[in-house]
């Protein structure tokens, strides 16, 4: 369906259309959700996206996992993942009932699990630190474990319960925040952005992922992550999402309700989206150490999507140095499907009322630097053969 603002008839023409309040720059969850957002408040939207969904949530899991996912030295972020891990119900039945699409979210929470002696004290000294950050995890037994699911191996030594670490299935989220964003009255206009001057509007969203570098000269870069697709002809043995390590390395596997099951991921510093068959043979030889099952299943798809990182893994969220106009949502790393419903409110409420909530603050794109957000310069040009910041951000 393609939409026009209220009272025009004038198709996807972006020069066709009235000046828009807001412009979105990438139609991955952050940008749609955004729109989406400011469209159900009145305002006139557009979003521009040649391949809208293709981005990284199109390789993600899709795992809402603020509790397995609270890392050392990222208090910050841990908090912002709290927060919008607490939205996503009440975000997934606005937008089931918005978009009239089911999105998969499901509320079994994570077992996290260790499958040596090395690998349970590595977790367990994680675990100790997400409990002393209060977050809620129950330690269990090998024995407690498979009584909980009993695919898991019994060579595991154990493990714990995060039962707020939740899942969604990004794929069906992109569809619905597609057709939500649409129905609100945002128009989706199908071609790149290749200078922010291209666009006119009363505020700017830059939500590129990867593709935000380019524009605005925000240090975000890609961080590769393969990852695989499995279907269980007779459904996956397990309800819960599953996460551990498996002698040294990290895996997880998401179950979906179709039989689908996810296994991924690396975390590579590369800008290709080559599938290696190391990586292949990495994840399947982790997951099936931990659901030894997992080697019956059928292997659908194996593929590489690039994260959006930023230099300490935080999002990168508000106005860019001295352009009060232009807003980053971006750097989500491997968080953009989780906060997807904290940065939606939190850019649409500052687009709304001009003032930025209190949670903003330790995600500006100040914190990086006064060079961060001054835009690089066209390639090809003298300037773009010599800036240091391009050469080390790309
Ligand atoms: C293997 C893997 C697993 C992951 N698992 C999880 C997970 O379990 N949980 C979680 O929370 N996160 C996960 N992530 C991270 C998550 O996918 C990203 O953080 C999230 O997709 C970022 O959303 P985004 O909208 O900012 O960017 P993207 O999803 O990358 O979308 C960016 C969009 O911008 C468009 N674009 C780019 N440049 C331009 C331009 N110049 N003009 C117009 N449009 C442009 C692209 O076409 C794309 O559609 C995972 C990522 C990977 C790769």
């Amino acid at each position: 369906m393609v939409s026009t603002f209220p009272g025009t008839s004038r198709g996807n023409n972006p020069n066709s259309l009235p000046t828009p309040d807001v412009a979105v720059v990438g139609a991955g969850p952050i940008g749609l959700a955004i729109a989406w957002r400011c469209a159900a408040r009145g305002l006139r939207v557009v979003v521009h996206d040649p391949n809208p969904g293709s981005g990284a949530a199109y390789a993600a899991a899709g795992m809402l996992a603020p509790v397995a996912e609270a890392y050392f030295g990222e208090h910050e972020l841990t908090g912002l993942l709290t927060e919008s891990a607490a939205r996503w119900p009440a975000f997934a039945a606005e937008l089931v009932a918005a978009s009239g699409a089911d999105v998969g979210y499901r509320s079994e929470g994570t077992l996290m699990v260790g499958l040596t002696t090395d690998d349970l004290a590595v977790a367990r000294r994680l675990w100790a630190y997400q409990q002393g950050l209060g977050l809620p995890i129950t330690p269990l037994r090998p024995s407690e474990l498979r009584d909980r699911e009993s695919a898991l191996s019994p060579r595991l030594r154990g493990g714990a319960y995060a039962g707020t670490d939740h899942q969604v299935d990004p794929r069906r989220l992109m569809s619905a925040l597609r057709t939500a964003t649409e129905r609100a009255g945002g128009v989706l206009v199908p071609t790149p952005v290749q200078r922010l001057t291209q666009v006119t509007a009363g505020t700017t969203v830059v939500a590129a992922g990867c593709g935000t570098a380019a524009l605005t000269g925000l240090p975000v870069r890609p961080v590769k992550g393969q990852v695989l697709r499995l279907r269980a002809p007779e459904g996956p043995g397990f309800r819960h999402v599953i996460r551990g390590f498996a002698d040294g390395e990290q895996v997880y596997l998401v179950p979906r309700q179709e039989g689908e099951v996810v296994v991924g991921a690396t975390s590579e510093e590369r800008t290709d989206t080559m599938v290696t068959s190391g990586a292949v043979l990495r994840l399947l030889r982790a997951a099936t150490d931990l659901v030894p099952e997992v080697a019956e299943y059928e292997l659908v798809e194996a593929l590489a999507g690039l994260r959006p990182g930023s230099p300490d893994n935080a999002p990168i969220l508000g106005p860019l140095p001295g352009r009060p106009a232009v807003l980053a949502a971006t750097g989500h790393h491997r968080h953009g499907i989780v906060l997807t419903p904290v940065t939606a409110d939190l850019i649409a409420d500052l687009i709304v009322t001009g003032t930025p909530d209190p949670l903003l603050a330790p995600f500006t794109p100040e914190r990086l630097g006064p060079a961060a957000g001054v835009p690089a310069p066209a390639r090809g040009s003298a300037a773009a053969r010599t800036t240091p910041q391009e050469e080390s951000w790309n």
